[in-house]
């Protein structure tokens, strides 16, 4: 049985982005309907609808009682020795590890459901029409491990965390009117001041 604790695996792609946009989308419910929002909406319902490929599982709702985690698969497709798991992506693809992160709870949660292995992950860019495909390595699963662990610890905290110091990701994320990074850094220097 699913209880309400368990943790969806979207949302670990958006910790591991960065631990305050996480907190604000799912815990203030902050998320600000853009376009780049409804645009990812969209791009999930296609893929959905677009799964005529018998070889392929779509849509697959998968669990891990063991790290109380649940989530959608986009696309399983069967390879050599096991399973690659696809995720749809609106934009292009990125160099950043919460997709693969994301990828890698998926894989868990896959081999937990059906006793299959997963040993490739890939994620598709509907803009650049590019797939990369990785490895799903010890050292990815360990890290999905840390990561879940490290958000069961802020939900008991109950605090908001501070902005991240990475100017690129603030660049491109949709709540950030909402967090205002640069004030808020500049707030908690002064106040840590002596
Ligand atoms: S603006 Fe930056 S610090 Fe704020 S939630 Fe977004 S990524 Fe995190």
């Amino acid at each position: 049985m699913i209880s309400e604790d368990y943790l969806p695996i979207s949302r670990i792609n958006q910790f591991v982005y960065c631990p305050r946009r996480f907190w604000l989308v799912f815990i203030e419910d902050s998320m600000q309907i853009d376009t780049q929002v409804l645009e990812g909406i969209v791009t999930h319902k296609v893929v959905h609808a677009n799964s005529a490929d018998s070889n392929r599982c779509t849509n697959l709702s998968v669990v891990s009682h063991r790290l109380k985690i649940t989530g959608l698969i986009d696309v399983a497709e069967p390879i050599l020795g096991g399973f690659r798991i696809i995720e749809h992506k609106r934009g292009s693809v990125q160099a950043w590890e919460n997709d693969q992160v994301q990828i890698t709870a998926q894989a868990i949660a896959f081999e937990e459901t059906t006793s299959a292995q997963v040993l490739e992950g890939s994620v598709f860019s509907w803009r650049s029409r590019r797939r990369d495909d990785f490895v799903i390595t010890p050292e990815l699963r360990e890290q999905v491990e840390v990561v879940v662990q490290s958000m069961v610890d802020l939900l008991t905290t109950g605090m908001r965390p501070a902005p991240i110091q990475e100017k690129h990701k603030c660049k491109n994320c949709s709540v950030r009117d909402v967090c205002q990074p640069t004030l808020v850094q500049k707030i908690n220097r002064r106040t840590s001041q002596p």
